[in-house]
């Protein structure tokens, strides 16, 4: 099975709300991911998009799966893969601010893993996006790439879920006011995340709800109700349609 079938797998598991599955298909859907991020690309090639950053957020969303779960060993495990496969890879992709964002996604899998040292991680990751700064010509090019998107959505997949299926924390919340500042600019994801991410991981493992990420999305689609909420607001994702309000599978 590809990526995609994996990926299927795990939005069919949170729609389910069935975290351990869930936590077993994300970790599937990164190990192929990380094997080929893209059709033909190796994930040892330098990649100035970053591809293999999809793979590497996936085994973070695994490892909060399973705390969602209460699995807290599996979590821990699978975070301290991730921190692992996230230092990897900063022998690979080699610009400083593809670096940081490597430590910023180490620093959610600290946090996702329940591994301590968060503060200190997130901490690390904003000094490093300063000092990239003078290397980074362009940081809303830089922030729009599959490495810097696959750590904004893992933040927004969390958040969604304490937020009635909307996403509170824009891409605009992640990033400073001033692109021309490009170190502050882009530090501010990793002081955003340290402040934000293990408060909102404690809610989520309270309610015991993960809601699936957020595909697209229609307001009042006249063909489908949810049968769990009545809302008929829709969130396409994988191969699912499901209640873009509680992440049940809509009815026709
Ligand atoms: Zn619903």
């Amino acid at each position: 099975m590809s990526a995609e079938d994996y990926y299927e797998g795990a939005v069919d598991s949170l729609a389910a709300r069935e975290y351990e599955s869930a936590g077993d298909q994300y970790a599937r859907t990164a190990w192929q991911t990380l094997a080929e991020p893209r059709s033909n690309q190796s994930p040892f090639a330098s990649d100035s998009k970053g591809w293999v950053g999809k793979g590497i957020a996936h085994l973070v969303t695994s490892a909060i799966c399973y705390r969602v779960a209460g699995n807290a060993k599996r979590a821990a495990d699978r975070g301290t893969e991730a921190y692992a496969v996230a230092s990897d890879f900063r022998a690979t992709l080699d610009h400083p601010a593809q670096q940081a964002c490597l430590l910023e996604i180490a620093a959610d899998a600290r946090a996702a893993g329940d591994m301590g040292g968060v503060n200190n991680a997130y901490a690390d990751a904003a000094e490093a996006y300063r000092e990239a700064g003078t290397a980074v010509d362009d940081p809303q090019f830089r922030s729009t790439t599959p490495l810097f998107q696959s750590a904004t959505t893992l933040l927004q997949q969390v958040a969604r879920s304490t937020a009635n299926g909307e996403i509170p924390i824009t891409w605009e919340d992640f990033h400073g006011g001033d692109p021309s500042s490009p170190g502050p600019f882009l530090a501010s994801r990793a002081t955003l995340k340290q402040q934000r991410f293990p408060e909102l991981l404690a809610s989520i493992i309270e309610s015991r709800y993960f809601a699936a990420p957020r595909g697209t999305t229609e307001y009042n689609n006249a063909s489908y109700t949810c049968p769990a909420c009545d809302s008929s607001d829709v969130n396409w994702v994988g191969d699912s349609v499901l209640c873009m309000r509680c992440s049940t599978p809509m009815e026709r």
